[in-house]
């Protein structure tokens, strides 16, 4: 897709887009993300449809024409269960970017699908609408898995959804979910075996985490399911990477692994610290305006958002400048996930000596302890780092 050309001396000005689709068909009981479960939302004729797609048209104007030249890389749909909107609407999105704005010769634009949510017929129309890359939430092929994950497909659909994806697309990822007492390593090896015979470029493998508020929580409080030991993460996490290595599937971030030349534009911006633009209910952002970066994020109210809207404000809930030294954590909070870790060059550009200095003493107390391997240029952990990132970071930082 090519929009009004690329501009390629202002890297300071390149942008990617979140766009957040509130609903889901239902609510999965390990979820937090800001998702309203709606069983019956109709697409074609529904005035609720209408009304959030006009106000995520809306909302990514107004807050576009904030920005001085953004140069657009990536465009990602997310959620929620943004498979659930029409490809017309995702259309809409698409060409108001890609016609108003520069944009990458070779932007990525990416969509979350659940199984259950489309044919093989809407998943050409949504590649026709300029979608190239297709992130499906697979979470496992089986059924016990499944059921006990509160998703609303069984694996026979599973697996129909991940023929249809990759005979549709050829830059697609299947996201998996590990990490639980039921889910046996064979088990896993089994989803990963499947993901590799479908020949699937990207995989995305996260643990299942107990977020507050959800009924996996309250579960947990209460005695009923139970989370697996710090050696079984060990186990899985070590499993993952030395399965999907054998298929050059390699790990360049915590839970992430791709051929080479398949991973994902979008979230590297997150990890790398690059500007985004989150669009819709809820979503976040990181954006510089003259010599300040804010963290900005919006309502996740649905009626606040959408009343801002209509009153022509801007649908921010919260907009802060960030000093140079929270920049400075969340760099590192970031970047430390990746396996290309942070380019010691950047930081030295951007932080003062009395800023980082400090920080690189205690990394170097920590490499002692084998916890980084840094190179030349990078400061990266060692695997062994990388299974205690949360300590590191505390170390780093308190
Ligand atoms: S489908 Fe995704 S966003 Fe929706 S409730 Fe389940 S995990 Fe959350």
């Amino acid at each position: 897709m090519q929009g009004r050309g690329v501009d390629e001396g202002r890297k300071e000005r390149e942008l990617s887009i979140y766009i957040h689709w509130p609903f889901c068909r239902s609510k999965c009981p390990y979820c937090d993300f800001m998702s309203i479960p709606k069983s019956d939302l109709d697409v074609n004729n529904s005035e609720e449809y209408k009304e959030v797609e006009f106000l995520l048209l809306k909302d990514l104007k107004n807050s576009l024409r904030e920005l001085e030249s953004p140069f657009v890389k990536t465009i990602f749909f997310g959620g929620g269960t943004p498979s659930l909107m029409s490809p017309q609407s995702m259309e809409k999105i698409i060409n108001f970017v890609v016609k108003n704005y520069k944009t990458d010769s070779n932007i990525e634009i990416s969509l979350e699908a659940n199984p259950a949510t489309f044919s093989r017929q809407k998943l050409r129309e949504i590649r026709e609408a300029g979608v190239n890359r297709l992130s499906l939430g697979v979470q496992s092929f089986h059924d016990r898995d499944l059921e006990f994950l509160g998703r609303i497909y069984d694996s026979e659909q599973a697996i129909k959804a991940a023929e249809t994806v990759a005979s549709t697309f050829s830059n697609y990822s299947f996201d998996f979910i590990f990490g639980y007492q039921s889910q046996t390593i064979d088990d896993l090896k089994n989803n990963l075996s499947m993901a590799v015979d479908f020949g699937c470029p990207h995989i995305s493998c996260y643990q299942l985490t107990f977020e507050k508020g959800t009924p996996f929580f309250c579960l947990l409080q209460d005695g009923k399911i139970n989370q697996i030991t710090e050696t079984q993460e060990v186990e899985c996490f070590r499993f993952i990477q030395d399965f999907l290595k054998e298929f050059s599937l390699n790990r360049y971030e915590i839970s992430n692994y791709a051929l080479k030349n398949f991973e994902s534009k979008h979230n590297l911006t997150y990890w790398r610290y690059k500007n985004y633009l989150g669009v819709g209910p809820s979503a976040h952002s990181r954006l510089v305006f003259g010599d300040k970066k804010y963290e900005l994020k919006k309502f996740s109210d649905i009626d606040r958002w959408r009343e801002s809207l209509y009153g022509n404000l801007s649908a921010y809930e919260e907009k802060n400048v960030l000093t140079d030294y929270e920049q400075l954590e969340e760099i590192f909070v970031m970047g430390l996930r990746l396996s290309e870790g942070i380019s010691i060059k950047d930081l030295k550009s951007r932080f003062s000596d009395s800023m980082l200095n400090p920080i690189l003493k205690r990394i170097s107390l920590l490499s002692n302890e084998n916890l980084f391997s840094n190179s030349e240029t990078q400061i990266k952990l060692s695997e062994n780092g990388v299974l205690k990132q949360n300590s590191v970071l505390e170390f780093l930082f308190n």
